[in-house]
Order: structure tokens, then C-alpha cells, then sequence
């Protein structure tokens, strides 16, 4: 009897500290609204670990803006945050990994049952080594009888849906840095990067007298991301591999924390966000802030889904936070 109250004492403890974790975990997910923020969707990929895949959401003066990055569950934590895709000026991938990807549909079919009536553009890169470029990705998902989602056809049509998918194809010259998308609200710039041999890109946007760079999944040496970088407020990098790790595809594919340290000291950027934790990264996570923080004097934030980066308020500069990671409120 004494052994059943205490399993039944230890049952309700637990239920009341996932509950009370779903609460706090909700509740970040809904709180970022301010003139200028970057919100994070998903700070994992591929791997199914508990975080949303790649996806994070800026937002100006309250309103979702852009959203760079679709991997799977980012579309579902987009709507926990209240974002509204009528308020999207466009949606921004770096690549077409489906952990950045995945969830395009799901904002797509999505959107069905709200009012969107302007154009959406979609911006990524051009096709190459087996990828198709962004185009080819929207079509293969929604033009024709042979697509993945035929019904949803009319939105690659002029007059077929209540608003148009605009693909916009990003063939940039290695090197170049482009001006992508301007409005009265915010430019977007983009540079082509090396991800192993996937077709990749990352973006740059300023608004509101701020400025976020968003690197994507890259190995973090093309020369041009240092000027795309510079001065940045925020830079958002992808941290896949620990230091020192000794698989070569996983070394051509991403950038060591050193390096992504290194470039966001050099561009003197003021904060440094880091994001796509997968379990071979998270597990090293103590000995990477150790790392980066030896070699960026910025302020270093580790990235949980549904994380805001409020970028009115001024950067804890030169006070890395070991303890301040809330990574482990993850659901
Ligand atoms: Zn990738």
C-alpha cells in the first residue's frame, strides 16, 4: 500500500512537472512581439530529438515578417508564436535539406484558410549536384498531375488561388553578396556558401536600424561571409559538429565552433546565437561554450525552440552566460 502511494505520489509529481514544463515551454513560444526580434521555430535537424527541426521567424513591430527556414515542426511552433503567414513579406530558405524544408506545404496548406491575397515569395538557391533549385522544388510539390501535392496546384497559378507562391530562384556568382528583397519595412541580402556539395545560401536582413545574419547549414568559409556579417546584431549559426570531430563528410558540411567563433569576432558582430543542435553537437554543448566563448567576446545565446532575441534591447556585451542556456526547457 505504501509502495503504490508512493508510484502514485511519484505519477502525479511527474505529471505536474510536465505540465508545468509544457506551461513554461508555451509560453516562450508565445511571448516574442516587439518592434524588432528573431524568433527561433526549431533549433534541431535532422535528427528527431525532441527539437523542432531548422525554422526561425523575425518579426517587426508585432507582426511576422519573414520566416528563413522550414524544417519539420517549425510551421506548428510559427502558429504557437501567433505568427499569421498574411503577414509574411516572404519566406527565405538557405537550402533544400529537408530539415529547412520539410514544412513549406505545411505553410502553404495552411495559408488556405486564412485571407492571404498578396504575392508570397520564396526565395532559395539555384539547382545543382542532384538538388533542384527552388523553382524545381515548388513545382515537383504543387504544379501539375505528376507533383507530390496536385491539389494544391492553384497556388503556382496566376489566378488559381486566392494568392500566388512566387518562387524565386537566388543564382548568385561565388563571392557576390545580393540585395534579394527590399521593402519599406526591411532589405534582405544573400550569398551563396559552401555546404558540402548542396546548392546553399545565407541571408543577411536589416530592418529598423538592426540586422540579423543568418548563416544556414555551411562549412563558414566563403570570404563573403565576413562582410555579409559585419557589424551584425545578431548572427545565427548552425552548430551540427563539435570541435575536432574526425568525420569528413560531417566536416564538409558544417563549420567547427572555432570557426564560427572566429567569424563572428572578426565581422564584430554583438550577439551570437546558436541553433540545429543535433546530438552529436549537444552532447559537447559545455565544452562549445567553452570554446566559442574563448574566441568571440560577444554575447553567446543558446538557441531552444521558441527562443526570442529582442533586438530593441542592447547586448550583455563581453558576459558570455554559461548558466543562462535554456536549452534543457526543450519539451
Ligand atoms: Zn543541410
Amino acid at each position: 500500500m505504501r509502495m503504490l502511494s508512493g508510484l502514485a505520489a511519484a505519477a502525479l509529481m511527474c505529471a505536474a512537472l510536465m505540465s508545468a514544463s509544457a506551461a513554461a515551454y508555451a509560453a516562450d513560444i508565445e511571448r516574442c512581439h516587439g518592434a524588432m526580434a528573431w524568433q527561433v521555430l526549431g533549433s534541431g535537424g535532422p535528427e528527431l530529438n525532441q527539437r523542432a527541426q531548422s525554422g526561425h521567424v523575425l518579426w517587426i513591430d508585432g507582426k511576422a515578417r519573414a520566416v528563413l527556414d522550414a524544417g519539420a515542426g517549425t510551421a506548428v511552433n510559427f502558429g504557437k508564436a501567433k505568427g499569421r503567414i498574411e503577414d509574411l513579406d516572404v519566406l527565405a530558405l538557405t537550402h533544400l535539406h529537408t530539415d529547412h524544408s520539410a514544412d513549406v506545404a505545411a505553410y502553404i496548406k495552411a495559408s488556405f484558410f486564412g485571407e492571404r491575397e498578396r504575392v508570397l515569395p520564396i526565395l532559395g538557391p539555384d539547382a545543382g549536384n542532384g538538388f533542384p533549385s527552388i523553382r524545381g522544388f515548388l513545382q515537383a510539390m504543387f504544379s501539375g498531375d505528376a507533383a507530390a501535392y496536385p491539389y494544391l496546384g492553384g497556388f503556382m497559378r496566376e489566378g488559381g488561388a486566392g494568392y500566388l507562391v512566387e518562387p524565386n530562384v537566388l543564382a548568385l556568382r561565388e563571392g557576390e553578396i545580393a540585395v534579394v528583397l527590399r521593402n519599406e519595412r526591411m532589405t534582405i541580402r544573400a550569398t551563396a556558401v559552401k555546404h558540402g556539395p548542396v546548392p546553399a545560401l545565407a541571408y543577411r536582413v536589416d530592418a529598423g536600424g538592426h540586422s540579423v545574419v543568418y548563416l544556414g547549414d555551411t562549412d563558414a568559409r566563403a570570404p563573403a561571409l565576413l562582410k555579409l556579417a559585419e557589424h551584425a546584431d545578431l548572427m545565427v549559426a548552425n552548430m551540427a559538429i563539435p570541435e575536432g570531430g574526425n568525420d569528413p563528410v560531417a566536416n564538409a558540411l558544417h563549420a567547427p565552433p572555432s570557426r564560427i567563433a572566429t567569424l563572428a569576432r572578426q565581422a564584430g558582430v554583438q550577439r551570437l546565437l546558436l541553433s540545429h543542435w543535433m546530438l552529436r553537437s549537444e552532447q559537447a554543448m559545455p565544452q562549445i561554450r567553452k570554446d566559442i566563448a574563448a574566441i568571440f567576446p560577444g554575447q553567446l545565446l543558446v538557441a531552444y525552440d521558441g527562443e526570442c532575441v529582442n533586438l530593441d534591447k542592447p547586448a550583455r556585451l563581453g558576459t558570455p552566460q554559461p548558466g543562462a542556456s535554456k536549452a534543457s526547457r526543450s519539451p
